[in-house]
C-alpha cells in the first residue's frame, strides 16, 4: 500500500515536472543534440580535420596532460529591440535567423541564460574591436530586453545586470576595459544599446567612464588614432565617432562631428588605455 502511495505521488511529481519543462521542451532536445554532437568532437584523440590541413609533411599527434577549456575574456552589451522577453526567446529560437546570446535580461530584472558561458553565442556578428574579427568566440553575449527607442532602463534591471557582470568579471578574470556594447564593436550596422548608463557600469568596474574634471587634450591631439588605440575600428571613422558618442557622450549621435567637449571625453577615455 505504502509502495502504491509512493508511486503515484512519484508519477504526479514527474507529470508536474514535464508540464513545468513543457513549452521549450522542443528546443532544450536542440540544445542537448548540439551540445552533445560537440563533446564528441572535443572527445577526438587524435584530433580530426586539423593536423591533416597543414600542408606540409612532417607531422605527428602526440596528446598532451594538460590543457583547460577556452574562457570568454569579453562582454558584449545588447538592447534587444524586441517587444518583450518572451520575443526575444522566440527569435533565440529561430534556427533561420540563427541568432542568440548567453543572457537575456527582462525588463522585471528576470536573468535567462540560454547558452552555456563556454560556448559560441551568436550575437557580435560582423566587426572589429583592437585587432579582433571574432567577438563572439571571445565574449559572453548579453542582451537587455528594451525597445531600443524610448524604453527606460530599469533600476532592477541594471542591478540584475551588475549582479551577472560581477559574476562573469570575477570567474573568468575579465579586464575592465572589456566590457563594451555592440555599437563599439560594429558601429557601422549597430547602435546598441542605445541611451544605455554605462557610467553605472563603469563605476563598478565593468568598462570605462570619463573624469569628472576633464582636461584639454594636447596641441597634434589626434582622434583617429585615440579611437583606434581604445579599440574602434576606423577604417570607417564617421561610424566610430559616432560608435564613440553613442558609448559616451549620448548627445548628436547622428553626426560625426566631436565638439571641442567631446574631445576632452575621448581624450580622457583615450588616456585610461595607455
Ligand atoms: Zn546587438
Amino acid at each position: 500500500m505504502m509502495i502504491k502511495k509512493y508511486a503515484i505521488y512519484f508519477s504526479i511529481v514527474a507529470l508536474m515536472g514535464s508540464c513545468a519543462g513543457g513549452k521549450y521542451a522542443t528546443t532544450e532536445k536542440i540544445y542537448k543534440k548540439k551540445a552533445k554532437d560537440f563533446s564528441e568532437v572535443y572527445k577526438e584523440a587524435p584530433v580530426k580535420g586539423q593536423l591533416e590541413k597543414i600542408n606540409y609533411k612532417d607531422k605527428e599527434w602526440i596528446a598532451s596532460t594538460n590543457f583547460g577549456v577556452r574562457k570568454p575574456n569579453y562582454v558584449m552589451i545588447h538592447h534587444t529591440a524586441q517587444k518583450d522577453l518572451d520575443q526575444t526567446v522566440k527569435t533565440f529560437h529561430n534556427e533561420k535567423v540563427g541568432v542568440s546570446s548567453h543572457y537575456v535580461i527582462g525588463r522585471d530584472g528576470k536573468v535567462v541564460q540560454m547558452v552555456n558561458d563556454l560556448y559560441r553565442a551568436h550575437h557580435a556578428g560582423l566587426g572589429r574591436w583592437g585587432n579582433d574579427t571574432d567577438l563572439n568566440s571571445s565574449s559572453i553575449g548579453i542582451e537587455l530586453d528594451n525597445n531600443g527607442i524610448s524604453d527606460p532602463w530599469p533600476e532592477v534591471q541594471i542591478n540584475a545586470l551588475v549582479q551577472l557582470l560581477s559574476y562573469l568579471k570575477e570567474t573568468y578574470k575579465i579586464p575592465q576595459a572589456n566590457f563594451i556594447g555592440h555599437m563599439d564593436y560594429a558601429p557601422t550596422r549597430k547602435n546598441d544599446p542605445s541611451r544605455f548608463p554605462w557610467k553605472i557600469l563603469a563605476d563598478k568596474g565593468f568598462g570605462y567612464w570619463y573624469d569628472e574634471v576633464l582636461e584639454d587634450p594636447p596641441v597634434g591631439f589626434d582622434p583617429k588614432i585615440a579611437l583606434r588605440i581604445i579599440g574602434y575600428d576606423v577604417k570607417n571613422l564617421d561610424a566610430a565617432i559616432k560608435g564613440f558618442k553613442q558609448h559616451y557622450t549620448q548627445m548628436d549621435v547622428n553626426s560625426a562631428l566631436l565638439t571641442e567637449h567631446d574631445l576632452k571625453i575621448l581624450y580622457s577615455i583615450f588616456k585610461k588605455f595607455l
